[in-house]
């Protein structure tokens, strides 16, 4: 045993220094001209398919190669007939991080296959605020549910291609994001909207990053000082390289190259000719330049992009990835309410459904702007109903979203009716190429008054929700009998919607972000303030410090079985800086049917002597459990995860505290609980 480690070791060791002693030797062939322009993307290069892969050069003749890049993260843009997945926001409601690196790889290799080496993905911003035009991309609000998330996708994508997680840093916001200066404390910044690319680039490895196109304190992020030299290259010790957010990313020259842009996307501005210049000037020194070639050439030799691609295009939308976009789909469908059992439904007992609703028949992927995809098809909750029901039950499709007497007809004389209604790219999205921000957080007018009709018409009214965010209900969530959260689905989400409807599969996904009755429980938002402030409370932490009740909380879903968690039980019940603490807690599916539990762990700091949040997630794990089965699922939280950052000091700090551990279903429902007694210290060491 001890032989194989060593070996393993002595093996990368060399790779280590065989993969440095090439760089530099790559690095010493070069002509200044060839490094500066590997430090600017030189256009797009059409496929012959039809996709479009942006490109960075790399330089012919000494066999260095480009980078070739496309967008994530629902799927790779440049692939005409690639897999369209669900959206982040549906997939961090998985709560799965397993299916969450198995997509990633899968995009990897749908992006080798057309000839990329770099996936625009993931996009992990916290959702600061469901009004954000983006927030279907991202996985949710918190900070440790974002970080696993993460760190699964790009460890999937590097298996083929690298990952460029995005947009760094504090990006909420969509309508004023090429210009918007964001004020954030360095509490704040470092623990709320930091941690979660600090683990992508650590933990996942992430080879490069994407800097923001909004400033923060007062510098773009593009070159922000704090940003990217001191925290993400100095204290993180990122061996990777930064890119800019495209045509807008970029707004001098010397703020990027003495601060750390390491390549300007997609074309020379700032960079190429004026960067020249400036190197030749004495304004920028050399050194700068050959850190941020080398940057690149490391990944480039490190994961291999002179090899040429084994994957072909038979990877692209294949039956493997399409079975696994509908798995997350199922996974990561929220149900919200349902009254009396309404579902799922008995086909049995079924003879016509009413299925209602423009978008019941509507492709509805998720936002027009750089991650829409390009899938050869897309099943529709309807066609995934008409599918699942086939000959036994009658469907009755009404397409509207304005009944008239006759459709109303065919509600009332059916047995059930579902109304599948919500948001689409018309209502939010990317900016400039898309809706951008949403400044209402409900349904429209019309689309309430269609759910409202349809369940007046019929008891039975079941409504499937889409959107990229958290909706707010308004009174019609009493009219209806059941809810079902479906987000953007992807392209196999009417297969998915049909599973869940039918009781093929149990729902198990929960809710990554706060349901709030209404703006009211939010902090402010303003999609046309040039000047914002981000405090350290949002979502589950704005609620539970503000004591409101939320229309469904942080964490939230249900199943159509019943779990008891039970015997929370810790490895220690006093802990020091560097220990991981194991807890354990048994669950058991008390219901007649399979299904999966999400166990959560949440941390309080009671008598802490700073500010903190009532509670944080601290740990999950996601167990699927036949009917009567139990299991006992453990959950591993390293004592340096408390860990505060103390701004005086400049350093993560412990306190000497007796924490309080609670673990349950939801982050409002949390019946376990124990004590952890932690020794302080600082600073600690938060990987
Ligand atoms: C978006 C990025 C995207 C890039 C390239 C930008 O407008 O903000 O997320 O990767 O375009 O399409």
């Amino acid at each position: 045993m001890r032989l194989t480690w060593l070996s393993l070791f002595l093996v990368a060791v060399v790779a280590a220094c065989s993969t440095t002693t090439s760089v530099d030797e790559l690095l010493s062939q070069m002509t200044l001209e060839e490094k500066v322009a590997q430090m600017a993307g030189n256009g797009s290069t059409a496929l012959p398919e039809g996709g479009v892969l942006w490109s960075a050069p790399g330089v012919e003749r000494l066999g260095v190669p480009p980078f070739r890049m496309s967008d994530g993260p629902r799927g790779v843009t440049a692939a005409l007939g690639g897999t369209t997945f669900p959206v982040g926001m549906a997939r961090g409601a998985t709560w799965e991080p397993e299916v969450e690196r198995r997509i990633g790889a899968a995009m990897g290799r749908e992006l080798k296959a057309i000839g990329g080496n770099v996936l625009l993905a993931p996009t992990i911003n916290n959702l600061r605020h469901p009004s954000w035009g983006r927030s279907q991309q991202t996985y949710g609000e918190d900070v440790h549910h974002l970080s696993r998330m993460a760190v699964a996708f790009v460890q999937g994508v590097q298996e083929h291609a690298l990952a460029n997680p995005k947009h760094y840093a504090a990006n909420s916001i969509e309508d004023t994001r090429f210009d918007v200066d964001v004020t954030v404390d360095e509490r704040t910044l470092r623990e709320i909207y930091l941690p979660h690319f600090r683990a992508a680039v650590l933990e996942g490895g992430a080879a490069s990053v994407m800097s923001a196109y909004n400033s923060v304190n007062g510098q773009f992020c593009g070159e922000n000082e704090q940003l990217l030299k001191q925290i993400l290259k100095t204290d993180w010790a990122f061996d990777g390289f930064v890119l800019s957010d495209w045509i807008f990313g970029t707004h001098s020259t010397l703020g990027s190259a003495l601060n750390g842009l390491d390549l300007e996307m997609p074309i020379p501005q700032v960079y190429g000719e004026p960067l020249l210049s400036a190197v030749r000037d004495g304004e920028v020194p050399e050194s700068l330049i050959d850190d941020a070639v080398r940057r690149m050439l490391r990944k480039k030799l490190q994961h291999r992009l002179d090899q040429p691609s084994d994957l072909d295009e038979s990877v692209l939308g294949n039956d493997e990835h399409l079975a696994l976009a509908r798995e997350a789909a199922v996974e990561g469908s929220v149900l919200l309410k349902n009254e009396s059992s309404a579902l799922p439904l008995d086909m049995s007992a079924l003879e016509r459904i009413a299925v209602v609703g423009l978008l019941a028949d509507t492709p509805n992927t998720g936002d027009s702007g750089s991650s829409n995809t390009h899938p050869s098809f897309v099943v529709t909750p309807l066609q995934g109903i008409e599918d699942a029901v086939g000959n036994e039950v009658g469907v009755d499709h009404i397409g509207t979203d304005v009944l008239d007497a006759e459709g109303i007809a065919l509600i009332e004389a059916a047995d059930v009716v579902i109304v599948v209604t919500g948001l689409t790219a018309e209502d939010e999205g990317e900016s400039l190429i898309g809706a951008g921000d949403r400044v209402d957080l409900g349904l429209s007018a019309e689309r309430v008054k269609l759910i409202q009709d349809a369940a007046a018409a019929n008891d039975r009214a079941i409504v499937v929700l889409e959107g990229g965010g958290a909706i707010t209900m308004g009174e019609w969530l009493t009219d209806i009998e059941a809810l079902l959260m479906a987000w953007y689905p992807g392209q196999m989400g009417g297969h998915a919607v049909a599973d869940l409807l039918f009781g093929d599969a149990s729902p198990s996904g929960k809710l990554p972000v706060t349901f709030p009755t209404g703006l009211d429980q939010l902090p402010p938002f303003d999609n046309e303030s040039l000047e914002v402030t981000y405090d350290y409370f949002h979502g589950y932490r704005y609620v539970d410090r503000t004591g409101s009740v939320p229309e469904f909380p942080f964490g939230f879903g249900l199943s159509y079985t019943t779990f008891t968690v039970d015997n929370l039980r810790a490895s220690q019940t006093e802990a020091k800086a560097g220990d991981v603490v194991r807890f354990s807690v048994e669950v058991r599916n008390t219901g007649s049917v399979a299904g999966a539990e999400v166990v959560q762990l949440y941390v309080t700091y009671p008598g802490s002597a700073v500010m903190r949040s009532e509670r944080e997630l601290k740990g999950f794990a996601k167990v699927a459990l036949g009917p009567g089965e139990a299991q006992t699922v453990e959950i591993s939280v390293p004592v340096n995860s408390l860990a505060y950052y103390d701004v005086v000091d400049s350093a993560w700090a412990l306190e000497g505290l007796e924490h309080e551990v609670h673990v349950g279903t939801s982050s409002r429902d949390l019946p376990l609980a124990a004590t952890l007694q932690v020794g302080a210290e600082r600073p600690v060491s938060v990987y």
